[in-house]
């Protein structure tokens, strides 16, 4: 059994306690590495309003003096959109069969059709789905097919094979989302609590959000 390699992709416009909260806790729950991994040209939505260089300087700020999470640039050194296929079947040339996951939130989830040959995901990784508030659980048909019988709901059976399977992370619900973030931080308020506090150590690292 090989304690499997999950990754957390995202815009982390900026990274708030949502995305750390349920990226420790699916760590906790599967027993998994889990990297955050940045994306660069994110192929489905805008582009993010702080550079790359900014997001992964706020990402370094919050992963201080912890030992579950680490954080993995890789995306940001390739040209052209971040396509999560890519990304994965370069982590299965370097990590032989270890089991390999991809976590994402319910929302995105949900929208997984849309993703660049998205049905190969599946064959490169197990996919870990983390409860978000507010996203309704009714899921694309073409999807529900896909995933039907791939679900599990033991995470010891993704320790047991490479890819391939499907399972729910019940994660704490926290309704936090970088959108809401950038908001107040538009208005000029200080959303001080749902941030993780190392973002606050230098006044120039929210900066990008305040003048938007
Ligand atoms: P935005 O509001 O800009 O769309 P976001 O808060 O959704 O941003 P992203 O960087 O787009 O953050 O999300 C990266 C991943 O984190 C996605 O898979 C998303 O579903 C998940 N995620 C973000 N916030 C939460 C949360 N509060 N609970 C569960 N999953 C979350």
């Amino acid at each position: 059994m090989t304690r499997p390699l999950a990754i957390f992709g995202g815009t982390f416009d900026p990274v708030h306690l949502g995305h750390l909260s349920v990226a420790w806790e699916a760590s906790e729950l599967l027993d998994a590495e889990v990297r955050l991994m940045p994306a660069s040209v994110p192929p489905h939505r805008p582009a993010p309003i702080a550079s790359a260089a900014q997001r992964v300087a706020m990402l370094r700020a919050a992963l201080q003096k912890q030992s579950r999470l680490s954080l993995d640039t890789r995306e940001l050194a390739r040209t052209g959109p971040s396509y999560t296929i890519d990304t994965l079947l370069e982590l299965r040339a370097e990590q032989g069969d270890r089991p390999l996951l991809l976590l994402i939130g319910a929302d995105a989830f949900a929208g997984l059709p849309s993703w660049h040959r998205w049905r190969e995901l599946f064959d490169v990784a197990h996919i870990g789905v983390l409860s978000r508030p507010g996203v309704d659980a009714a899921l694309p048909e073409v999807l529900e097919q896909e995933a039907a019988s791939r679900r599990v709901v033991d995470p010891a059976m993704l320790h047991a094979l490479p890819a391939g399977k499907v399972i729910e992370l019940a994660v704490t619900p926290l309704e936090i989302s970088a959108t809401r973030v950038r908001e107040l931080l538009a208005e000029g308020r200080d959303p001080r609590y749902l941030l993780p506090c190392g973002l606050f150590d230098d006044p120039a690292v929210l900066a990008p959000y305040r003048n938007a």
